[in-house]
């Protein structure tokens, strides 16, 4: 029995690691596909999962309610390209109604905002509040060449039905070498400008892609020192519940976080998993070991997903060993983050 008196059942009892951390947040992919072919994220001829492998939307509202149950309070939609998926609202609207009851505190989605114009209302309506949007530049061609489609007036558009719509965003910003570190100050003052935050992010060595990952590498450490060169970023101590670390920019009022998987330590309070739109639950997005929970949930239900559960707590590891320091490191992990879900 809890302190408040509920009965704990092995269904109910939450999720602790064996380094004691708590686990209340899920990044939920939905499918591994997308619109775009970022060239850090994926191949152009990415193979996808087979339809027969892919948990259907039911499927999925099932997995993320045996992590509710077992004291998850935050769920992220992910991908591949989560809008992409056919009839995607249907979960959406299912899992903003446990944020309605307050079983969940927030359902939030990370998109790259192809088809945002034509979603940023019903998304609002089904009960997400924030959005994180993924923008690696604001120049048509360089966009072209990064995501390897013509998009980005679409993206535009979709960034501002957002806004319009009353949803919090934040701009995700991977740093790229020779691609897009000289704009990152003007991104971070068009986003500031807009009253959204834009956090950097550190290439990982997710997947084997065309290039070299050492080619795509740039640290965050240099990124910051030319930041501080030209603003005053004050240190804040604001989290939003992941890995990024905030500093205010003083001339614009608008933040800036980091995320340096390679550069900084990142894995003490690691409190997510991450489930793959085929049901395989990774705890740590850089490395291989996972729990196959399609199994569980097809051939013994809710019991055998619960009990999956425990194993992966059994499982879970103290971090990642991501590295690229040399040519050949970017395949220290097979899959891409569009498999995994960013
Ligand atoms: N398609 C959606 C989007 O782009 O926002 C959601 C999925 S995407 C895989 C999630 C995030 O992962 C994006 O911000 C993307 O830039 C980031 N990402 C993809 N591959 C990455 C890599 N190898 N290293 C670091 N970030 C990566
Ligand atoms: Fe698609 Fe997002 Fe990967 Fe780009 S980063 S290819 S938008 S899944």
């Amino acid at each position: 029995m809890s302190a408040d008196g509920a009965v704990i059942t092995t269904e109910t009892k939450p999720l602790v690691d064996s380094f004691g951390r708590r686990i209340t947040y899920l990044r939920l992919s939905v499918t591994d596909r997308c619109d775009l072919r970022c060239n850090y994220c994926m191949t152009e001829d990415a193979v996808f999962a087979p339809k027969a492998n892919i948990l259907t939307l039911e499927e999925l509202g099932a997995v993320a309610n045996a992590f509710i149950a077992r004291g998850v309070r935050k769920v992220r939609l992910t991908g591949g390209e989560p809008l992409a998926r056919r009839n995607i609202l249907a979960l959406i609207d299912a899992l903003g109604a446990r944020v309605r009851s307050g079983d969940i505190d927030e359902l939030t989605v990370t998109t790259n905002a192809t088809q945002l114009a034509r979603f940023a209302e019903p998304l609002r309506e089904a009960g997400v509040k924030r959005l994180n949007i993924s923008l690696d530049t604001l120049d048509r061609e360089k966009f072209a060449a990064i995501a390897r489609r013509d998009a980005l007036d679409r993206v535009l558009a979709g960034i501002d039905a957002a806004i319009g719509a009353g949803l919090k965003v934040k701009i995700n910003t991977v740093a790229l070498k020779d691609r897009n570190i000289d704009e990152i100050p003007s991104l971070i003052e068009w986003a500031h400008g807009k009253g959204m935050d834009l956090t950097l992010i550190e290439v990982m060595p997710l997947g084997e892609v065309e290039e070299d990952r050492i080619d795509q590498f740039a640290s965050l450490t240099d990124v910051r020192r030319n930041l501080s060169e030209r603003w005053t970023l004050e240190d804040i101590s604001d989290r939003t519940g992941g890995p990024a670390r905030y500093v205010r920019v003083k001339e614009t009022g608008g933040r800036v976080g980091f995320i340096t998987p390679l550069t900084g330590n990142f894995c003490d309070g690691c409190n997510r998993v991450r489930v793959t739109c085929s049901g395989e639950l990774y705890m740590c997005l850089g490395q291989q070991r996972r729990v196959d929970l399609k199994g569980a949930l097809r051939s013994g239900g809710p019991a055998a997903l619960s009990s999956a559960l425990d194993e992966a707590m059994r499982l879970k590891p103290l971090g990642h060993d991501f590295e690229i320091s040399k040519r050949g490191d970017g395949v220290r992990v097979p899959r891409f983050m569009s498999a995994t879900g960013g």
